[in-house]
Parts: structure tokens; sequence; C-alpha cells
């Protein structure tokens, strides 16, 4: 036929579901989640489109999902009555991978990660995990208010065939061919247990057909017209009281919205009442996306009003420093015509925004006190992030302080574990300020010269070698009324710290050497702005300081790289 096409899976598609089928052959029963999510996705984009045209859902009003398989053919099929797709939106979507970067990060890992379920997770495994159990996948579906349906059908190997087809209902039919050896995906009885274990959270009815009773010995099989039933609680998870909701549904919540793979760290669910009134459910991931520092990186939460599914990715509910954050949030106060350009400019929503704020940051002081392995675990993902904190979120800047984590010459060590409170705990009798340095690695920072003098006298100094470091600094200046000082700028003044006779040593050093100083500020001429005589050096004749007011190392590089 003249509407069939042949065509190419993208490279990225073809890598991943090479490493798919590796990493996740122990755990093959994904690919129903997986799907049944998908239906459910577009069942809420249907749900949207008909809040501006109510005549989309009038032929086939009630929206569900349902699962049927036929043990002789060997096939398990879903369908849905949601938004279906047209021919362009099946190619794009089924035959590439959206997310940008992910051909670098594929490139780039090494074959110990290849076998990381884990990682894989991190793309969504998404559509293509039908191909973990399926070596055939047939799609047809029809897009809503479109005449034309398509067939899609892939082996899974490199390419796809799609073809035009009559489709009377909208919506969307996956039809996977089982390979031999998953073939007992085709019972009801698994079927199902699947589905109550991993997608009863999705609002929408899950049907299955009723099981026929087996015909007793030497009785015919009576003729019943099979009968549908739903299979999940079909309430959305979020309404449902804390109390009535086990981790496990939690859980397969957070991988239904964030498309990630692993199990979240941590999650908070409240509903507000009074003058707004909205239900939030926020989850810490427990793995940062390989591209969370791309300016396109999928965040923000998802946005309900009144139940009713409005956005992915409205990212005007939290902060840049918590865009790791995945899950829900469902006003009752909204309009349902809200848009983008709307949310920007309510207040409503920024009231909304300071308090999920205050919840997220709240949700990770209570690990941080309550669980301190783990928030370590958070720490070395998104600790980075959170260091854009104090710059971003001037109000918040306390509670952010408290929750950083630092390397210091405390531990010997470069993994950041030092919190303030605990700097402050070690503090030296008469210690008026918190120590910092900043330098391009643990080691140069280790074992800078600027430190020997705080060694001699058992004083603990921060040492900061992230690229964010010195943005951070500059924008903290002070935690639990102690200031900070960076023991690499300036003349270090170290207060009552300094004893009389350090001062005055000084003091006799400063004239003793006047000659000696003069003489090197006149070679070093327009190198430098002053030479001076320091007692912060035990053991190195001399070093370098930066100016108070100067641009540190870091910045002028991150400045130099933005190109000014
Ligand atoms: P994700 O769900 O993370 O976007 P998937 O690989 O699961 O990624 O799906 C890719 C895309 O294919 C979806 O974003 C959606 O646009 C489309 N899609 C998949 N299944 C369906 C479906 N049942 N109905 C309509 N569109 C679908
Ligand atoms: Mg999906």
């Amino acid at each position: 036929e003249a509407s069939k096409e042949t065509l190419g899976f993208q490279t990225e598609v073809k890598q991943l579901l090479q490493l798919m089928i590796h990493s996740l052959y122990s755990h093959p029963e994904v690919f129903l989640r997986e799907l049944i999510s998908n239906a459910s996705d577009a069942a809420d984009k249907l749900r949207f489109a008909a809040l501006h045209d109510s005549s989309l859902l009038e032929s086939d009003p009630n929206l569900d999902i349902r699962v049927s398989f036929d043990k002789e053919a060997k096939t398990v099929t879903i369908t849905d009555n949601g938004v279906g797709m047209n021919r362009q939106e099946v190619i794009d979507n089924l035959g590439t991978i959206a997310k940008s970067g992910t051909g670098e990060f594929l490139k780039q890992m090494t074959g110990d990660q290849k076998k990381d379920a884990q990682l894989i997770g991190q793309f969504g495994v998404g559509f293509y995990s039908a191909f973990i159990v399926a070596d055939k996948v047939t799609v047809e579906t029809r897009k809503v208010g479109e005449q034309e349906g398509v067939r899609w059908i892939s082996e899974g190997t490199g390419e796809f065939t799609v073809e035009s087809i009559d489709r009377e209902k909208r919506g969307t039919t996956i039809i996977l061919h089982l390979k031999s050896e998953q073939q007992d995906f085709a019972d009801g009885w698994r079927l199902r247990s699947i589905i109550r274990k991993y997608s009863d959270h999705i609002s929408l009815p899950v049907l299955m057909l009723k099981e026929q009773p087996e015909p007793e010995e030497g009785e015919e099989k009576a003729e019943v017209e099979p009968e549908w039933e739903t299979v999940n609680t079909a309430k959305a998870l979020w309404c449902r009281s804390r109390s009535e909701i086990s981790d496990e549904e939690y859980k397969e919540f957070y991988k239904h919205i964030s498309h990630d793979f692993a199990d979240p760290l941590k999650w908070s669910h409240n509903r507000v009442e009074g003058k707004l009134e909205y239900t939030s459910l926020l989850y810490v991931p427990s793995k940062a996306p390989f591209d969370l520092y791309n300016r396109d990186m999928q965040q923000g939460l998802k946005l309900y009003v009144q139940r009713v599914f409005i956005m992915d990715e409205a990212e005007q509910f939290l902060p840049m420093y918590l865009r790791f954050i995945k899950g829900v949030v469902d006003s009752n106060d909204l309009s349902l015509n809200v848009s983008r350009e709307i949310l920007q400019k309510d207040p409503q929503v920024e009231s909304m925004k300071t308090a999920l704020t205050k919840r997220v940051l709240d949700m990770l002081s209570k690990l941080a006190k309550s669980d301190a392995e783990t928030y370590q675990a958070f720490w070395n993902e998104f600790g980075q992030v959170l260091k854009e904190g104090p710059a971003e979120d001037f109000a918040n800047r306390e509670k952010i302080a408290s929750l950083l984590r630092f390397a210091s010459t405390h531990a010997a060590t470069s993994a950041q574990t030092v919190a303030l409170a605990d700097y402050m705990g070690r503090m030296k009798e008469g210690q008026e300020k918190i120590y910092f340095i900043t330098a391009e690695s643990y080691n140069a920072a280790a074992n800078s010269p600027h430190l020997e003098v705080f060694r001699k006298k058992g004083i603990e100094v921060l040492l900061l070698t992230d690229r964010v470091d010195e943005w951070l600094m500059s924008h903290m200046h002070e935690f639990d009324g102690k200031s900070f000082v960076d023991v690499g700028r300036g003349d270090l003044d170290l207060g009552s710290l300094d004893d009389e006779a350090d001062q005055k040593a000084k003091e006799e050093a400063a004239k003793e050497h006047e000659d000696l100083v003069a003489r090197i500020k006149n070679v070093l001429a327009d190198g430098v702005e002053e030479v001076r005589v320091t007692n912060r050096l035990t053991d190195s004749p001399a070093c370098l300081v930066v100016g108070q007011f100067d641009m540190g190392a870091q910045m002028k590089s991150i400045l130099q790289a933005a190109g000014q």
C-alpha cells in the first residue's frame, strides 16, 4: 500500500533497546507498568483537551484502560481511549528519544554501568520496555478529532513500519507478541497481580475480562458474554489519606509521575486547607538525572486543578535550586484555564511556591536529623544544586545553610560530610569566625600554605572545591551569628585567636624585613598589588593572597567560560 513506509530507529533508540533488554531481563514485568502509565497519561491529555472542547469526549466519555490476553496467540493487549497519536506523532514518539544529551550519555557509559538497571531508569524505560517481553509489537492508534488511524509495527531490531488504517475508536491499542520465554505473561492471574502491584495508584480504572470458570469434565464450556471488571483501586493517590497508602504505593506512584525506574529517597504528602486549598505530594529522587545541569532538563511538578490534569513540568511552584524535586500539586483555587503565562503572574502561585519550598526544606532537615546516612546519599547526588540556594532564595538562606555539607581539615577526606553545626561545635575558645578556603581541587585546598597557621592553632577550616563554591560563599555572610572568612583573602585577622605575642612578633618581623619587602615589591612591580609580612605561614616562605574584595579564581574561570 502507498501509505506504508519503513523507517529506522534513531541510533539512541537502538542503543537503549539493547541496554534495556540486557539490564532489565530480571524485571520483565515492568513493561506493563510502563504501558499502563502511558495509557493513563494519554487519558490525562484528552481530559485536558476536552476542557476547551467538550465535544472531544462525547461519543466515548468514560476513560479507561483495558488489558487482555490470548493464550493461544500468545499476545497481551493494552487499549486506552485517550488522545491517541497521528502518523507524525507515532514516528516521533515511537522512533526517537526526545531527551537531549541522551546520545552522549549513552556513549560515556562503561561496561559495568551498562548492566545497571538504575541508570537505564534515567531515561524512563517507557514504551520501549515492550521489547523486554515481546519480539514483535503492533501499535494501532487514532488521534482524537482526526480521521486517519495509524498502524506501527516493529520487531525492535532496527526499524519499524507505519501505515494508515481505518480505526473506529480514538485512542491506542498495543499488541505484544510475546517472546517464547515470556509466554506466561498471557495469563489472567499473572497480569492481575502485576496491575495490582504496580498500577494500583493509576486514577483511571484498569479493566480486565472476568475469568470464566473452567467447565467440569465432559461439560460444554458455557457461552457467557465476557464482562469487564476493574482490577485496580482507580482513585487518584494523592486524594487518599496518608494512613491508607502504603510505602509501596507511594513508590510506584513516584515511578509513574517521574518516569524514573529507581525508588524515591523520601516523600512528603500534605493537604492544605484555609485561604488556599491544595494537596501536594513531593518526592526526593534517589539518583540525580544525567542532565541535571542541562538547561532543558525536565523540571517542575505535575499540576492538577480539582483532580484534572493541567500540565507537566509546571516549574513555577519551586525555585531552581530544588529543580530535582518531583511530584504533584493539585489546587482547588486555580482556574481550569490556567496557563504557564498566568501561573507566572498569579500571587496564589507565589504563596504556594513559598509554602512548597518550605515543605521541601523541612523534609530535608528532618531527613538530615533522623537518618544521617540517607541524607548523606542525598547530599552526594544533589548537594551541588542545593548550593545554588543561598544566592537564589534569600529568605531561606539560614535554613539552606544548615543543610549544606563540606569537606574540612577536621577529617582527612574529600567527602563532604561536615555540617556548619558540626563546625560550630568544634570552634576554639574565642573563635569568632567560620574559616574556609576555596581551591580548584581538594588536594590544592588541603595542602594550601594558607592553612599552616590554622593547623598550628588547631582551628578547623572548611575546604571548598566545587565550581559553585565561590558563588555560594559570596552569598553566605553568616551562620548562627558567626561570619565567614576566606583564609586565602586579604589581611588575615585572627582576632582574639592571635595572642599578644603573635601580634608583637608580626610587628617586629614587619619592621625587620621592611627593606626586603620593598625590594620584592620593586621586582614584582605591576604583578602584585601589595607585599607584606605575614604570620599565617609556618613552613612555606611565601604565598599569594587574593584581595579582600577581588574576584576569586573559580569565579574568574566561570565568567571566562561564559565569555565575559
Ligand atoms: P514518556 O512516557 O516518558 O514520555 P514513553 O517512552 O513511555 O516516554 O512514551 C513516549 C511517548 O509516546 C509519550 O510521551 C507519548 O507521547 C507517546 N505515547 C506512548 N504511549 C501512548 C499512548 N498509549 N497514547 C498516546 N501516546 C502515547
Ligand atoms: Mg511513559
